[in-house]
């Protein structure tokens, strides 16, 4: 074992951030390589996903030193779906859900000291991006199966600063509790985030500290109007996701289209990128034990920076996301597929089997349009039955539109409307279109241009 690990987990929130912008880029590199080492041998011998893996590809654990050693292996989500449980390696104490683009949801585990461990990273994390133990915070992340409720809420235990754990509730009843609890601090996804704003604009503000948003990208125009409304906040972004577990990327410093990347506790690369460097991110987790992932293709678009920051910061960085690899959609405060509007839809009747799906802001509202095609008539009548069938199938997402954090569109069209070629792109996001000053071309595999 190497000296940092052995103490690593002892330090306060604070010292593991000192330790981190201190440590020269060498040293991380090498205490990366050889977590990665140690990860490789440890699924070797565990996890019966990846034993097998190994044998059918003849890759001997103890030889593989660097990730490109396990050549053009990588695990996908697919295979987490399949069989969560060969991936186990010791007694979970918890699971949480990762929705997919296929309809069924990835199991990931962990136990109690990876939790603690994880909430020692993103506290460090926290602290590195200003917060305090004086801080007071309302954490409006979700809770529920899915994870970043309870992790935020476990890092801010450990920052041991004074919080309210909300949850995704309604953005008019954080609100109302303000002034109230002195609250400095907001931490919830983007489009919440921007409605708990627009009350404010309207109702009136209080000045704060910092936002802080995860789980989904921020409109780049949401920042300066949020600093203006919430009279100085800073706002800034947090990347992680079930299957990190935690924090991947931080925005430490005023750079809003970049993430400095936590490259200790993970191994962040980018696999099958485009001349300009974008391609999709990949990561291995390295100190994770119930159950480790190695390669874990997130389907996230992005480009790595190596070069330092101008803040100081030394670790490796990445672009603000590019898009997704396939058709699932992080919007309206959750992930969505095209399954889920197949299934909302088939059951509405009068409608043909072709619709799209097109995502876009109106100022920095976010618009969810749906275009189907019939011959029907009574749209009032059409809109009420596909919301009958959302509310019923997909609760999260009704919930989402009546707290407000986005609007819904029906927009009726004549048959044969929609389809101009043989593949009809059935989600279209247009939210984020921006040209990144180094980057000019477009998302890998997002090319195809929009009908509606
Ligand atoms: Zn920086």
């Amino acid at each position: 074992m190497n000296p940092i690990d052995l103490f690593a987990d002892q330090l306060s929130p604070a010292n593991t951030a000192r330790i981190y912008q201190a440590m020269p880029p060498r040293l991380v590199a090498t205490l990366r390589a050889q977590r990665f080492r140690k990860i490789v041998k440890y699924v070797g011998r565990h996890s019966e996903f990846y034993r097998k893996a190994f044998h059918d590809r003849g890759i001997d654990p103890a030889k593989v030193r660097v990730p490109a050693d396990l050549g053009d292996f990588y695990t996908v989500p697919e295979d987490i779906i399949a069989n969560p449980r060969a991936f186990i390696c010791q007694p979970p104490n918890i699971v949480f859900e990762s929705s997919g683009t296929s309809g069924k949801n990835k199991q990931i585990y962990y136990n109690q000291s990876e939790l603690s461990q994880i909430a020692q990273i993103d506290a460090a994390g926290l602290q590195v991006m200003g917060m305090r133990s004086t801080d007071r915070v309302a954490n409006a992340f979700d809770f529920s199966m899915w994870i970043p409720g309870m992790l935020v809420h476990n890092a801010l235990m450990k920052l041991n600063c004074f919080c309210m754990a909300f949850g995704k509730v309604d953005p008019l009843e954080v609100y109302r509790r303000l002034k109230q609890y002195e609250f400095n601090v907001i931490m919830g996804e983007p489009t919440w985030l921007i409605r708990l704003t627009e009350l404010a604009e309207e109702h009136g503000s209080v000045p704060l500290k910092l936002l802080i948003g995860g789980a989904e990208e921020m409109p780049r125009e949401a920042i300066g109007w949020m600093n203006r409304v919430w009279q100085g906040a800073k706002v800034r972004m947090c990347y992680g996701s079930v299957e990190l577990g935690g924090g991947l990327g931080y925005q430490p410093c005023e750079q809003p289209d970049i993430y400095h990347l936590d490259d200790t506790d993970f191994y962040p690369e980018v696999i099958e990128a485009d001349t300009n460097g974008l391609g999709e991110l990949v990561f291995t987790t390295l100190r994770r034990t119930v159950m480790p992932l190695l390669r874990y293709r997130t389907r996230d678009i992005t480009r790595l920076i190596p070069e330092p920051c101008p803040c100081g910061l030394k670790g490796m960085r990445m672009t603000r996301l590019r898009g997704r690899r396939d058709e699932l959609i992080v919007a309206s405060g959750g992930n969505l597929y095209p399954l889920m509007f197949e299934n909302i839809l088939r059951h509405v009747e009068g409608l043909t089997h072709d619709w799209q799906v097109v995502f876009k802001l109106e100022g920095l509202r976010e618009i969810m349009e749906i275009h189907v095609e019939c011959l029907r008539t009574d749209e009032q009548q059409l809109r009420s039955e596909v919301q009958a069938q959302m509310r019923l199938q997909y609760p999260d997402l009704t919930k989402n539109l009546d707290i407000g954090i986005f609007d819904m569109r029906l927009i009726t069209h004549p048959p044969g409307f929609l389809r101009h070629d043989r593949k009809l792109k059935r989600m279209v996001d247009h939210r984020y279109e921006y040209t990144d000053p180094a980057v000019n071309s477009a998302v890998p595999n997002s090319k195809e241009a929009a009908h509606a």
